[in-house]
């Protein structure tokens, strides 16, 4: 077949949907970056920003990918040398964890499972340990997109807190601001960690931070050379305009202005639920599916499942690539794959953005049939318990 028919549903775990208001806010001339028409762009997107992170910290936008924003982390806090504990989580704490080390950090990883929730104690005790403070920073995921496991922001915040460690405190918000509660400010988080194009709605692009005072402060004496991502240099300026190293990517901006304004006009809380529930008519799908020795849910603690992402372990004998390639090439749904040592073994739902009833159960239902046409065992009633589930609840 030349053509596939219909919209493709992008079931990845990122980038996500990009809705027709930001396409359209994007559909514009360039403009010149360096008037007042723009400077409110970012001035409105700046506390926007701010209010989705749940912030009066700095914030800080760059023309990057995440990986911007995890390397500006990195080298505006620290030293060469310094030590960081990374929680370990999956495939995106390890490779923050080799980014780090690239830069000349020494990194600590406290292991843990890839299938199971990080414990706060585990923090606590690694600092307990640390009496000469050599940890500068605690590093961890707040959602594991290689695994579907969201990990306990606000508990590691307490024990740091409780520790009376100095240590800085990051989190990596890419596959959960915007999709589920993250509140910097609460949580005592120094540097949030972001990115444009999941929970935000939109194109890749954009790295976002949000940096509390404790972390600003960090900056001055921090010796890791950095100049594109130097804090000093774009931190906003007392009228709240943003400056960047280059070019502003304007467009770009036109349409975090406009996704900022849908978020918030969907309210933040509603945002959320809606994200739990099309969440858990996933969770629901799969739990059906796997009576039987069929695909299971990949994470062993239910509640720390992730709202965003549900990673689905394929049952032995039968290859996760195998089969979502086959459901793209046929059906025209965009799977995630696994990550590094989960690779061929998981496929990943991506249920975050702009998203649903209609398209997760769309997916779910292409899931259900390609299971059956793949010949792959699996328990029945899956899309059903997710229709009853939707049907059920509001
Ligand atoms: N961290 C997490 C949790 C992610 O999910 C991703 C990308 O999927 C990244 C970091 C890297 O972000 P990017 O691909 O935008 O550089």
């Amino acid at each position: 077949m030349s053509r596939q028919p219909g919209r493709q549903f992008l079931n990845i775990p990122g980038p996500t949907n990009i809705p027709d208001r930001v396409l359209q806010a994007m559909h514009r001339p360039a403009l010149d970056f360096m008037t007042p028409e723009f400077w409110d762009v970012q001035v409105e997107c700046k506390e926007n920003l701010a209010k989705v992170l749940k912030t009066e910290g700095e914030i800080m936008v760059y023309a990057a990918s995440g990986h911007g924003s995890w390397e500006a982390a990195m080298t505006n806090t620290c030293s060469p040398g310094d030590t960081i504990l990374m929680c370990e989580t999956g495939r995106f704490s390890e490779s923050w964890g080799e980014m780090a080390e690239a830069m000349g950090l020494k990194v600590v990883t406290l292991a843990n499972d890839w299938d199971r929730a990080f414990e706060a104690d585990r923090v606590a005790e690694a600092l307990a340990e640390d009496k000469d403070h050599a940890i500068k920073a605690v590093c961890v995921v707040h959602n594991e997109t290689s695994t579907g496991i969201t990990h306990d922001v606000e508990g590691i915040g307490k024990v740091i807190k409780a520790s009376g460690h100095p240590a800085l405190f990051m989190v990596d918000t890419i596959s959960s601001l915007a999709s589920m509660d993250f509140r910097m400010d609460e949580w005592g988080v120094d540097v949030a960690v972001a990115g444009s194009q999941k929970g935000l709605m939109l194109p890749v692009g954009l790295g976002i931070s949000g940096v509390s005072a404790k972390a600003m402060a960090a900056s001055e004496t921090a010796k890791l050379p950095r100049k594109y991502f130097d804090w000093d240099g774009i931190k906003a300026l007392e009228n709240g305009r943003l400056r960047f190293a280059g070019t502003a990517p304007s467009h770009l901006f036109f349409a975090m202005r406009e996704g900022l304004k849908m978020l918030l006009e969907e309210g933040l809380d509603h945002v959320f639920a809606r994200h739990a529930r099309l969440a858990e008519a996933t969770r629901r799908a799969v739990k059906a599916w796997g009576r039987g020795n069929g695909p299971s849910l990949f994470g062993r603690d239910e509640a720390a499942l992730s709202n965003s992402v549900t990673a689905i372990r394929m049952p032995d004998g039968f290859d996760a690539d195998a089969f979502r390639g086959k459901v793209l090439a046929e059906s025209n749904v965009a799977l995630g794959g696994g990550l590094s040592r989960l690779s061929g073994k998981v496929i990943r739902i991506g249920h975050l953005g702009d998203l649903n009833e209609p398209m997760i159960l769309g997916c779910l239902a292409t899931v259900e049939m390609q299971l059956k046409r793949q010949g792959i065992p699996h328990g029945e009633g899956g899309v059903d318990a997710a229709v009853k589930y939707l049907a059920e609840t509001r």
